[in-house]
């Protein structure tokens, strides 16, 4: 299988090198040259634990990649979920289903994504024979993700952006107590955006970036998005046979990577009905969905502080599908997008899509409401789901972090503070963390000074 980008200049890419490259050098993303058809493949896949079903799938996809050691890469990726099944799917209601999503080392969906590609970098130092070093800004689930997914690995460091004191305590203490050497958690100061600034500037610095092979983590890499396929076709056996043609998955949503996962699945013959993009009072993409228009705003900080974002970096794979496939055409509306921060969108099928937002207001609410009618707790992200689910179809919920990550929040709806014990012990453990300033030379500096050797 060979990897193209969304802006079509960009020459194929084995799968290996498209996760190396992260963002294409046309300044798209990349996608599979073409989707395979996995249609025969399903009646053998159905019964499939995880780690089976995932290497199944990937082998479609990771082809250069040799068998045994793929086998080796998914196996070690989903060890550390702390669920048998590890997404597993509750069933609530007769047509309410809840897919946790929140069994892996930091308790968010993110960590599906970030334990495979830690495994993947692995692979890729111990065949190339060097290190590297990987840089990321984060407002909290990524880069708590991105450290348990890189940490101990020998041959790599890992440096994490954040916005100091803007993080959640718990989600800071998954970066900052994991006791492994090649972890360092810059506390930048500023906010998130301060942060993700400087990472570009940094990503600027080409001499730089290639002398300390500094690789980016973030949203946009296809392994994020081709792992996160996995967990829906999962989902999607596990329903009952007349439940599948009718539902639809409910899925909080940022950047648009979760979602974008789920719908991919359509054009590899997965018949999936249905997706409800949820967001929070950030709600772009809501509107984007319900009015065609797409007008970039800012972001007001909300209860669901991982999915506050205006720019959806995913949005431009589905934008490559809607347009045609056509690069060029991708390119000027990209251009069009980032010029006037607006652009009209004629060509995307309704039928497929329905798209709901929740305001700060409704959180709380939603989250005391399903836990007065199943005695279920969701934490703030998945509360954004149930806003006007739809009657006439079997809802697949995607919960994307633990309750136990937001105590906060859920004690002033339900008046008791879910736990974890992961999280408690974090509790109890040193803090090492590194701040600085945020500018680009501090913090190259501090690479140099700390970077993964040959
Ligand atoms: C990242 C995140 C989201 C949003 O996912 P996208 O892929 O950006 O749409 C939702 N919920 C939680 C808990 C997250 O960490």
């Amino acid at each position: 299988m060979r990897y193209i980008s969304t802006r079509g200049r960009t020459g194929p890419h084995g799968f290996s090198q498209a996760v190396a490259a992260g963002l294409a050098a046309d300044g798209g993303l990349f996608l599979p040259e073409s989707l395979p058809d996995l249609g025969s493949a399903l009646g053998k896949w159905e019964t499939l634990g995880y780690p089976d079903l995932c290497y199944e799938f990937f082998r479609f996809f990771a082809t250069d990649i040799e068998a045994a050691r793929l086998r080796e890469i998914v196996d070690a990726s989903y060890r550390r979920f702390d669920h048998p099944d590890v997404a597993p799917l509750v069933r609530l209601d007769d047509d309410l289903f809840i897919l946790e999503l929140f069994h892996g080392p930091t308790l968010a969906f993110k960590d599906f994504a970030l334990q495979l590609l830690g495994n993947l970098y692995a692979e890729q130092i111990a065949t190339s024979g060097r290190g590297i070093n990987v840089l990321g800004a984060t407002s909290g689930d990524t880069g708590a993700a991105a450290i348990h997914g890189l940490l101990g690995k020998e041959g790599v460091s890992v440096f994490v952006l954040y916005p100091d004191g803007r993080v959640s305590p718990l989600q800071e203490r998954q970066m900052v107590c994991t006791g492994a050497d090649n972890v360092f958690p810059l506390a930048i100061q500023g906010s998130f955006d301060d942060a993700q600034a400087a990472l570009k500037e940094v990503f600027a610095e080409s001499e730089f970036k290639a002398e300390y092979r500094v690789s980016a983590v973030n949203s946009i890499n296809l392994a994020r998005v081709l792992a996160q396929c996995v967990y829906y076709l999962y989902a999607w056996f596990r329903l009952p046979e007349s439940k599948r043609e009718r539902c639809e998955f409910v899925v909080p949503t940022g950047n648009f990577g979760n979602v974008l996962a789920g719908w991919l699945l359509r054009g590899m013959g997965v018949p999936v009905p249905g997706f409800r993009i949820a967001t929070n009072q950030n709600d772009i993409l809501c509107r984007l969905f319900n009015t065609g228009e797409y007008r970039v705003g800012d972001v007001t900080p909300s209860l669901a502080p991982s999915m506050d974002i205006q720019v959806a970096s995913n949005f431009e794979r589905f934008l490559y599908y809607s347009v045609g496939r056509d690069g060029e055409k991708v390119r000027r509306i990209m251009g069009e997008l980032k010029e006037k921060g607006e652009y009209r969108f004629e060509d995307f099928d309704r039928n497929v899509f329905s798209a709901s937002s929740m305001t700060d207001a409704e959180i709380p609410q939603a989250i005391r409401s399903v836990y007065g009618e199943y005695e279920y707790v969701i934490d703030p992200h998945t509360a954004c789901a149930f806003k006007a689910l739809d009657p006439r179809r079997t809802s697949v919920v995607l919960a994307t972090a633990s309750p136990a990550k937001f105590p906060e929040t859920i004690a002033r709806a339900i008046g008791f503070e879910p736990r974890h014990e992961s999280l408690e012990a974090l509790k109890s453990r040193p803090l090492v963390k590194y701040p600085i300033k945020g500018r680009k030379a501090e913090i190259m500096e501090f690479i140099r000074a700390h970077a993964a050797g040959d």
